[in-house]
């Protein structure tokens, strides 16, 4: 049952094609997870393993923005929840600094591609309306392995926008108020986990 709130990562799915949504989510079509899915899992939970190993405290986010700020030090939190009127999900990592705050993307492609980008600024976005930080709040994505930095920018207003254009176009999909639309890209259809139950998908497939 749909709630009103976007999961974030369904951010991904749908600057990837939007007719994903409505298979996975409105037609209700399942698939097995794939190996791909599997390894991400397994290697998530390894980093939050690894982080709490060398946590040194427990605090709320509100505290956490606080004691960065006043002791001017780098705080590090994994597996955040937040949510929004609109959104909800979870933040892989946030560094609270006392000038900015970093949200993190663990990826597992050396790429930064628009829909890995604008599921992170959906995390940016559920972040700042729900604490109201008076910092800058920047996105990074990270190799999932290698912990490398693969694409880092300043979360704007524009970014903004882009979230909830595409929040709306989820919402109204949800909601059997608007018609999804299969993406023209046939390449993307080639690589879909969903082509085989897909009536949208391009010809030739
Ligand atoms: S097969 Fe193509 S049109 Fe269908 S959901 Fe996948 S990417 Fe979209």
């Amino acid at each position: 049952m749909f709630d009103g709130k976007i999961p974030i990562h369904w951010l991904h799915s749908h600057a990837y094609c939007e007719y994903q949504i409505f298979l996975k989510h409105v037609k209700g079509v399942k698939i097995a997870p794939t190996a791909a899915m599997m390894m991400g899992a397994k290697r998530h939970s390894v980093l939050e393993v690894e982080h709490k190993e060398k946590a040194t405290e427990e605090l709320s986010v509100d505290d956490a923005l606080k004691k960065s700020r006043d002791e001017k030090i780098v705080l590090i939190a994994r597996e955040v929840p937040v949510a929004w009127s609109q959104l909800k999900g979870k933040i892989d990592e946030i560094h609270f600094m006392s000038d900015q705050i970093i949200i993190l993307d663990d990826k597992p492609n050396t790429v930064a591609w628009d829909s890995n980008k604008v599921q992170v600024w959906g995390y940016c976005l559920a972040f700042q309306e729900q604490f109201r930080p008076k910092l800058p709040i920047s996105a990074l994505l990270r190799h999932r392995d290698t912990q490398k930095t693969i694409w880092e920018e300043v979360f704007t207003e524009d970014h903004r926008d882009t979230v909830l254009i595409a929040v709306n176009r989820i919402s109204g999909i949800m909601m059997g108020e608007k018609e999804p639309i299969p993406t023209d890209n046939i390449n993307k259809c080639r690589r879909c986990s969903l082509r085989n139950m897909c009536d949208g998908k391009r010809n030739g497939l």
